[in-house]
């Protein structure tokens, strides 16, 4: 099997059953094999050469690119409908590359306002001690987005599904502002099955690889993909902050990668039942699911995400902090609080405590995080089993 066996014109989940093979692979394994190496001998200097030139496909050191790399890089980027990618240690890893490829000293970044945590204390670390010029817009106000460009502005950075209040990016209206501005898509949540930025005009997309893409709750690492142009200026910055992913991650992140149409659409589905659950049952004050009509965004979310809106949902308990910590101890054995997202099972988080500690009490309430947030990410359970164990959890509340 030494060319990537698929055709451009199958269906994602043609292109994940069959996918995970580089033209390296020649030897014909049932699965890939994994490039435990640090990396590769050389025949001459003459090769050496073209490798480093990119005239001959090659690879030399596996912080710069390894075939495990390759071969999930690859994969992500033909689903999401880009040219290449990179595969990173993290998802943060990811977003690094990205930021020093694209920016530098003094340039203008616009973010929205709500995003995953790491990723806005990321922005002001670099704001704080690297004179980079961020500012926040609320993904409802765009006029605010328009007015906020400068001729400085290099990058607009928002997430397609949000973390943690499930708010859907209008991600063409966007694009028509912000005209030749790069405009990066953080996708973890919608994954490419539901929602695919680059055909709505996205120039890059990165992933939580740690989330759905891998989906097994047993990876870190990150993925960012786009035009041939920037993704070799985003591949170079990986190799020199060294937030290359090893090659045994790529490997399982390539495995999980496998199913993921299957739990994308399995995963919608149940969120969608356990959200219609939840907002039944009296101890709930809020459910927050963009397939739900109450959602502020439904009717984009209906237009954006035509085949689901994810696995994650949000709702809000009204006895705060102590409510949460019940229904969290009586949940462990079943529905476990875990600070990740998109494992096999379903877990439960807790964005005050842990995504958006870093924020003031004002400004979580500013964007809607209570002290009674409680965030839930569906995962391949039965859905009548998690209704169950809800509804006796929540009983317990009064
Ligand atoms: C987890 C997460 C990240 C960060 O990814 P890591 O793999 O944890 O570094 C970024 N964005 C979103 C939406 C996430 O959920």
């Amino acid at each position: 099997m030494t060319d990537k066996p698929i055709d451009p014109a199958a269906a994602q989940s043609t292109i994940t059953a069959r996918g995970g093979w580089s033209s390296d692979f020649t030897t014909r394994t049932s699965a890939p094999p994994v490039y435990m190496t640090t990396a590769f001998d050389i025949e001459s200097l003459e090769q050496l050469d073209s490798v480093v030139g990119g005239q001959e496909k090659g690879y030399i050191y596996t912080r710069d690119g390894n075939p495990n790399h390759e071969a999930f890089a690859s994969d992500v980027a033909q689903l999401e409908g880009a040219e290449s990618g990179v595969v990173t240690a993290s998802g943060m890893g990811a977003l690094t590359a990205v930021l020093m490829a694209m920016v530098k000293s003094g340039d203008h970044v616009l973010a929205a306002r709500v995003l995953y945590g790491r990723t806005g204390q990321l922005l002001n670390h670099l704001a704080n001690s690297f004179g980079l010029q961020v500012t926040y817009f609320d993904l409802d106000d765009l006029a605010a987005l328009k007015a906020a460009i400068t001729s400085k502005t290099k990058l607009c950075i928002v997430e397609s599904i949000s973390n943690p209040l499930l708010e859907v990016a209008d991600l063409p209206e966007i694009v028509g502002i912000l005209g030749a501005i790069p405009l990066l898509v953080d996708n973890t949540f919608a994954t490419p099955c539901l929602l695919k930025p680059i055909e709505h005009g996205a120039t890059l997309v990165w992933h939580s690889v740690s989330k759905y893409l891998n989906g097994h709750g047993d990876v870190m690492a990150g993925v960012v993909v786009g035009p041939d142009s920037l993704m070799r200026r985003i591949r170079a910055m990986s190799s020199l902050y060294g937030v290359n992913a090893n090659p045994f991650e790529s490997w399982l992140a390539n495995r999980g990668l496998r199913t993921l149409p299957l739990r994308m659409a399995r995963v919608s589905q149940t969120a969608n039942s356990v959200a219609q659950f939840l907002s039944a049952q009296p101890q709930v004050s809020r459910v927050i699911y963009p397939g739900l009509a109450d959602h502020p965004h439904y009717e984009r979310a209906r237009r954006l995400l035509p085949d689901g809106c994810s696995g994650m949902l949000a709702f809000d308990l009204p006895g705060g902090r102590g409510a949460v910590d019940c229904l969290f101890r009586t949940l462990s054995d079943r529905i476990p609080f875990s600070p990740t997202l998109a494992d096999a099972r379903t877990t439960l988080s807790y964005p005050t405590g842990t995504s958006h500690k870093f924020m003031t009490t004002a400004e979580r309430a500013a964007c809607g995080i209570t002290d009674g947030l409680v965030r839930l990410s569906i995962g391949l359970e039965d859905p009548a089993d998690l209704q169950r164990e809800l509804g006796e959890a929540l009983a317990k509340l009064i």
